[in-house]
């Protein structure tokens, strides 16, 4: 490693400190106020300042998720649908990718189910909320389908906005010829521009993050740092779960014996971790799959399609945040919620940026699709550094053992 790249990473350690100072310095903030301000009912005022301030941040999110979904899933899918000559390793590729978020979002929900991290604390449902009803099979098929292309613009017409998106990505492609190319570059430009609004949004994040973790403390007491403290054991649990026994499986399927794959991949596993990154990984991943031997025709599709797709670890903490918000407003849960719990954690895995937060942005899509209160997305902020780190350090990691098990599909050899 270069003494650059060592550089690097001190510098990233230096972040991972600053940061744990800060969520000190919040929860004291939050827990001097009730010092300080000891009767709830004179704290009112401040307590509503603070979640404002949050609230800003959910609101800024809610803004850009529609084009945020309009141009990465777009872009993707034009860029998917032109390399059609890759058919076959398209094909496997994707019912790979999808198959492990699949199980990692099952892994969230039974984590919920079982460990109950939201039950520590009740908070109060924020006004104007109505608990979702149980919706059929019919209604969850029609809301993919909203009726007016406005509601599209809308959080809840998410889905309608993905297959729109899908649409257009693939008939750029398949049917606008040369010209198509000029459209697919365009929207290429686009997915990069809204992820750089969203780089921009975050830089307001610390403070929002202050103000809800200040306001929570404030309001609901040390039992909500219980609560926090049981949801990322039962994330980190389940989710080490998924990367040691499924990824093992994964790679030896492939041929790889899992020590070899847990050698190579412990390098990106910590960059990711560090930087909370796909993308800055993306590099250091496509180095180890070399390394396994893995031939360059394969991993340099399957890679950064991965990086952009497949995201186990964020669909696994989607799916668990669902729970825990759900439990933490007293709001119950039906069977065929927790399959919609899946399946919208599954999508919006897909649909997530790979920045710092990205999954956290599109808990916004999670929780409308189940019907939860959107300030949910305020409360996991407070602790997202912390899931960030593990659910970004094992997408990266799924990407790789499902490269490898694909090589053996396809009747490619590791080159050893
Ligand atoms: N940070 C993650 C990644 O880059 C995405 C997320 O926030 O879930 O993979």
């Amino acid at each position: 490693m270069s003494s650059s790249t060592k550089h690097d990473w001190l510098r990233r350690y230096g972040i991972l400190i600053s940061i744990l100072i800060a969520f000190v310095l919040r929860v004291v903030v939050g827990l001097a106020l009730t010092i300080v301000i000891p009767k709830a009912a004179d704290r009112a005022g401040v307590n509503a300042w603070l979640k404002a301030l949050g609230d800003v941040f959910v609101r800024l999110i809610r803004i850009v998720i529609p084009i945020l979904i309009f141009f990465t899933i777009s872009a993707a899918s034009s860029s998917i649908a032109s390399a059609r000559k890759l058919g076959m390793i398209l094909l496997w590729m994707l019912m790979l990718y999808i198959g492990a978020s699949i199980l990692a979002a099952t892994w969230g929900v039974l984590g919920g189910v079982i460990f109950q991290p939201g039950t520590a604390v009740r908070l109060e449902v924020p006004p104007g909320y109505t608990p979702p009803k149980p919706p059929s099979g019919v209604d969850i098929l029609m809301s993919f389908f909203q009726l007016d292309f406005s509601a599209l613009l809308t959080v809840g017409g998410s889905m309608t906005m993905i297959i729109f998106a899908i649409l257009l990505g693939v008939a750029t492609v398949v049917f606008m010829g040369e010209r198509g190319r000029v459209v697919a570059r365009f929207l290429e430009l686009g997915s990069e521009l809204s992820i750089s609004i969203l780089r921009l949004i975050m830089y307001y994040a610390p403070v929002a993050v202050f103000c809800y973790a200040a306001w929570l403390i404030s309001q609901y007491g040390p039992e909500m740092l219980r609560a926090y403290a049981s949801f990322l054991g039962v994330q980190y649990g389940f989710t080490f779960f998924h990367f040691l026994v499924i990824y093992s499986i994964i790679a030896a399927a492939g041929g790889l014996s899992p020590l070899v794959y847990f050698k190579h991949q412990l390098t990106p596993f910590i960059v990711a971790f560090t930087t909370r990154s796909s993308a800055v990984t993306l590099p250091y991943n496509m180095e180890v799959a070399k390394r396994m031997g893995v031939p360059d025709e394969m991993f340099k599709v399957t890679l950064p399609i991965g990086a952009t797709i497949n995201m186990d670890g964020t669909a696994l903490y989607q799916a668990l945040s669902a729970l825990f918000i759900a439990q933490l407003f007293g709001i119950a849960l039906t069977p065929a919620q927790y399959g919609l719990v899946v399946f919208s954690a599954l999508v919006a895995s897909i649909a997530t940026a790979a920045i710092p937060g990205g999954g956290l942005v599109m808990l916004a899509y999670v929780f409308s699709v189940v019907g939860l209160p959107l300030e949910g997305i305020g409360i996991m902020a407070v602790i997202d550094t912390f899931a960030d780190a593990i659910r970004t350090a094992i997408n990266v990691s799924g990407d790789n053992a499902c490269t490898v098990l694909l090589t053996r599909i396809l009747g490619y050899k590791l080159q050893k």
